[in-house]
């Protein structure tokens, strides 16, 4: 099967990972954008759809390929949804995996409902210009843990605790984490709506 090329419109390795994985044997072969010379595009937006579109644009505007993007965080309920699109820098510019997690603690220090979930929104364009892109959406519900538990997995995930599971979300193994994530359940539509897309 000759595989289309879509350009992945992110530059974290861990999503690049996940969606690959994911799009495994579709007719779809992503390409990092990284590998196409195109950096990071602007998040300003207060909605996850806006951010998917606006990365999705300046990736297909940069590369004249069709692109993919992936806008997703963690919504927590006591946090009035944050930090939701602020999730990749919720402990600053320089923010990390360990310095969000940390924060998350913080602010949750003494909060006993800890109930949260993750979301994700998928865009496909076929051009910049696209007035009919593809998008999904889904949410993985869940809990945040008092401690990080777990070495799976990226950003809040050793925090994010599955009652019905016992475990963190960084103690699945990366196919159970894929079957049951925002991102795996949003792909799979995703890949479905894909399979006569032009
Ligand atoms: P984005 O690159 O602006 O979409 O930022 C997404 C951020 O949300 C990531 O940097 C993580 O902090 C968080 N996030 C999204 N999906 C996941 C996941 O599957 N596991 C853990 N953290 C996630």
């Amino acid at each position: 099967m000759s595989r289309r090329r879509i350009v992945l419109a992110s530059n974290n390795a861990a999503k690049l990972r996940e969606m690959s994985t994911l799009l495994h044997g579709s007719a779809w072969g992503l390409v990092a954008q990284g590998e196409l010379g195109v950096g990071a595009a602007d998040e300003p937006h207060l909605t996850f759809i806006e951010n998917a579109l606006a990365k999705a644009r300046h990736a297909s505007a940069l590369t004249e390929m069709a692109a993919l993007a992936d806008d997703s965080g963690i919504c927590v309920d006591a946090l009035n949804g944050a930090p939701g699109v602020s999730s990749a820098r919720f402990a600053g510019d320089s923010a990390n995996d360990q310095s969000n997690n940390a924060e998350l603690l913080r602010r949750l220090a003494g909060v006993t409902g800890r109930q949260a979930h993750y979301t994700c929104v998928l865009v496909a364009v076929r051009t910049a210009g696209d007035a009919e892109p593809l998008i999904v959406d889904a949410r993985w519900d869940g809990e945040i843990a008092q401690a990080p538990r777990g070495h799976g997995g990226f950003g809040y995930d050793p925090l994010f605790y599955l009652p019905d599971l016992g475990v963190t979300a960084a103690e699945l193994d990366p196919a159970h984490k894929n079957r049951i994530s925002h991102r795996g359940l949003a792909l799979r539509a995703l890949a479905k709506k894909m399979v006569d897309w032009r």
